[in-house]
């Protein structure tokens, strides 16, 4: 890059990113620059980037109109726009969001909604009712089904974000009538139920999703919301019997032991009685009332259409829960075998037997004993207490994760699919990718995840406008970007991929994360993407579009096994109450096929194929969440974490390609349809649509744009000036 005396600068920083400076002077290959906070350094050309003097100190609304799109521009504009409190940014058609952790109850009123209702994306500032809005009218328009992928860390803003867009959904394709049981009621209420059950404290966020969602809301022809179809993807189940330090169990929990007298119809106290609570100890969250939480998740519950013995079976069965978890164990007389530890633990073990409405007898078999199949036929195993807490905890996940799903299945079944609906807006709200010091299975199954959605958002944005420029013949210099292809084919493709591999392992009984580890190193010797990890002879390292993550395969084998203990089962279909025996149907086959072993990674790998199926038939439009802090706290903006999220959501390459390339494209007859009457005294024939498209753009004296083979190109912002002049003619 070249640099004068006196250019105002952007100086790479350790500590700050970037920081403001101007060239001083040049020695050798060293330039001398002067920092604002008035220190001198000499520093290479690398280091420098162009900055603009006259930028705006309130920010652009946005990025592809600033004078130096370079990632300190990026970077200052939205900082200066979060001290502003203007939490929206578009990027292009990309909308960034920066977390105000603070309420902001003027940005998101009734006023608001009505203000972006069939405004054309751009024309006000940037806000999520504006993309929710393009996606409804293209919609409508185009009769093309769209979806629209929140994405972000933990604690980023992407459920609250979600939320925003479905109530803007409902308010612009709601029926007015005072009912609340009206479809888009159902909606709106799912959210707070499937918090209560899927959300939790978490050391990044309070009310943090311990789940992926994909919301799809079904139109009818004449846009009225006609149905709606949530889907969900893994659950962290371990969150139920084990929680880290100043985390919390599921909301519910703490909800229901708030409760009063149904807490005490459940023999619960407070929550510090219960180990599956008392783990961490943190009970309550700042500004949270868990008895209001309770009524509010019963009233979603009644919107929803839970009947009342539906909802208390639900907090039963959490009630029962909560008694299992403290169920102890010491050993028995025989060797490896365990018994009830104490009174207090027989108290317990009565107690959850009464909730599930099963024999405590049966409940104790369950705990302490296995049957396994044998050639000689099936014999009954002592546990020792070790396995036999282990069962606890596995009963305990069997069940909350059982519940969760019908929950879903409940609230489809309620709010009701419209078979008819040609037209959907989805809304996706997944975790984002994850890097932590220790990472296992979940980790990796996320960033899986994102690695696909990453392709997703590659494609849609770089191949397709690359393939288009060269199908239409236009002049065009590549933009490089990082194709991420090979690193799905390492996790996902059979016979030999990472998923493929772990299936292997789990099947064979004698397999062990070390033999897992040690095919996985052999298969993919030499991988640019995969490494032996530094300390260990077992950890291995993926290199992921956004960064490289170790991960731990010491639980892998174990957390990719997904089965329902045959015991477990028996146990629980065994129950009087009929809503738990139909959670667990007694299965019709012989009772080996229950351990026959399912994959949680295939099962996720095949709905991550039909979610990006839907995905691929829809028009997409990206809002990327960005947290500007660790510590969730309003106007404080991190510039290094910051610019870590931005690349890891791909913002800065969009950026960069969005401003080199031609956003707007018309087919010569759109173009001189919309436009021909800008020209009127030309269009008599004489000329081709091609001709007359280039003289309209000539005659506004716009230069910069392309004449491909069927479409002309255009600069972004060149539509903007046509539209206002064909808006005066
Ligand atoms: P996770 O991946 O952990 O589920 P997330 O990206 O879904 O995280 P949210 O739960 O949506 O994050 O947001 C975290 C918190 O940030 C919210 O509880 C809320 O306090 C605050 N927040 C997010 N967006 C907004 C907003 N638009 N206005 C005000 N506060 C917000
Ligand atoms: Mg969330």
């Amino acid at each position: 890059m070249a640099f004068r005396r006196g250019d105002k600068v952007w100086v790479e920083d350790r500590e700050e990113a970037w920081v403001e400076g101007e060239v001083l002077d040049f020695r050798d290959k060293l330039v001398l620059v002067q920092t604002a906070s008035g220190k001198k350094l000499s520093t290479t050309r690398e280091k420098l980037m162009h900055r603009d003097p006259d930028a705006d100190h309130g920010g652009v609304e946005d990025m592809t109109k600033l004078t130096y799109l370079n990632e300190p521009g990026v970077l200052y504009n939205l900082s200066r726009r979060y001290a502003h409190n203007e939490i929206y940014t578009y990027t292009g058609s990309i909308l960034i969001a920066v977390n105000p952790f603070t309420k902001l109850p003027h940005l998101y009123n009734a006023h608001m909604m009505e203000q972006y209702k069939g405004v054309r994306l751009g024309e006000l500032s940037p806000h999520v009712f504006a993309v929710a809005d393009a996606s409804y009218r293209a919609m409508m328009t185009e009769a093309q089904s769209q979806s629209i992928l929140v994405s972000g860390e933990s604690g980023a803003g992407k459920t609250e974000t979600t939320k925003l867009i479905m109530q803007y959904l409902t308010y612009v394709g709601g029926r007015l009538t005072g009912d609340d049981r009206t479809v888009e009621q159902q909606v709106l209420e799912s959210n707070p139920l499937l918090e209560a059950f899927g959300n939790a404290r978490t050391i990044r966020n309070d009310n943090s999703s311990r789940f992926g969602k994909f919301v799809e809301i079904q139109f009818d022809a004449s846009g009225r919301i006609s149905g709606a179809a949530i889907r969900t993807y893994l659950l962290e189940r371990s969150r139920v019997v084990k929680i880290a330090d100043r985390e919390r169990n599921y909301h519910c929990f703490y909800q229901l032991c708030a409760s009063g007298e149904d807490a005490n119809n459940y023999k619960l106290g407070h929550p510090s009685n219960f180990h599956y609570l008392n783990q961490s100890n943190t009970y309550d969250l700042d500004g949270i009332n868990s008895t209001a939480e309770y009524l509010r998740t019963r009233r979603a519950m009644d919107v929803v259409g839970i009947s009342s013995s539906d909802q208390e079976a639900i907090f039963r069965i959490l009630a029962a829960i909560l008694h299992l978890g403290n169920i102890e164990f010491s050993p028995g007389q025989e060797h490896d075998s365990s018994i009830i530890k104490d009174e207090k633990s027989k108290y317990h073990l009565l107690e959850t037997a009464n909730l599930f409405r099963c024999n405590p007898n049966l409940l104790l078999g369950t705990l302490c004993t296995r049957s396994i199949q044998t050639n000689e036929g099936i014999i009954v195993k002592t546990l020792d207490c070790e396995a036999a807490a282990a069962s606890r905890d596995a009963l305990a996940k069997t069940v909350y994760a059982r519940l969760f799903d019908w929950l879903v299945e409940n609230i489809n079944k309620s709010v009701g699919q419209d078979k008819n609906s040609k037209i959907q807006i989805g809304v996706l709200d997944i975790y984002g990718f994850e890097c932590f010091e220790h990472n296992s299975f979940e980790q990796f199954c996320i960033n899986f995840a994102n690695e696909k959605l990453q392709q997703h958002f590659n494609e849609h944005v770089f191949k397709m406008e690359q393939e288009e420029y060269s199908t239409e013949e236009i002049n065009w210099s590549y933009i490089e970007f990082i194709d991420n292809q090979d690193i799905l084919d390492l996790i996902e493709k059979k016979p030999i991929g990472i998923v493929s591999l772990l299936n292997e392992a789990c099947m064979f009984p004698k397999s062990t994360h070390e033999t897992f580890s040690t095919k996985l190193f052999q298969s993919f010797r030499g991988h640019p993407r995969l490494e032996k990890a530094k300390f260990s002879e077992t950890d291995f390292t993926l290199s992921h579009y956004a960064g490289r993550v170790s991960y731990q395969t010491e639980a892998f084998l174990e957390k990719n096994r997904d089965y329902v203990v045959i015991e477990h089962r028996n146990l629980l279909s065994s129950s009087q109450c009929t809503f738990i025996s139909a959670l667990f149907p007694r299965l019709q086959d012989d009772s080996r096929s229950s351990y026959k072993f399912s994959s949680v990674a295939s099962r996720f790998k095949q709905q991550l194929q039909a979610l990006m199926e839907t995905l691929n038939s829809t028009e997409p439009h990206y809002i990327r969440c960005v947290k500007p802090n660790a510590w969730s706290r309003p106007q404080k903006f991190e510039n290094q974490s910051v610019l870590h999220q931005l690349r890891c959501g791909g913002v800065l390459e969009a950026v960069r390609i969005s401003l080199a390339g031609y956003p707007t494209r018309r087919t010569y007859s759109e173009f001189v349809d919309r436009f021909g009457l800008l020209i009127t005294e030309l269009i008599d024939g004489s000329y081709d649509e091609k001709t007359l498209s280039e003289k309209i753009l000539q005659k506004l004296n716009l230069t910069n744009f392309q004449l491909g083979k069927s479409k002309v190109f255009l600069r972004a912002g060149q539509i903007a000036v046509l539209d206002s002049r064909r808006a005066e003619a």
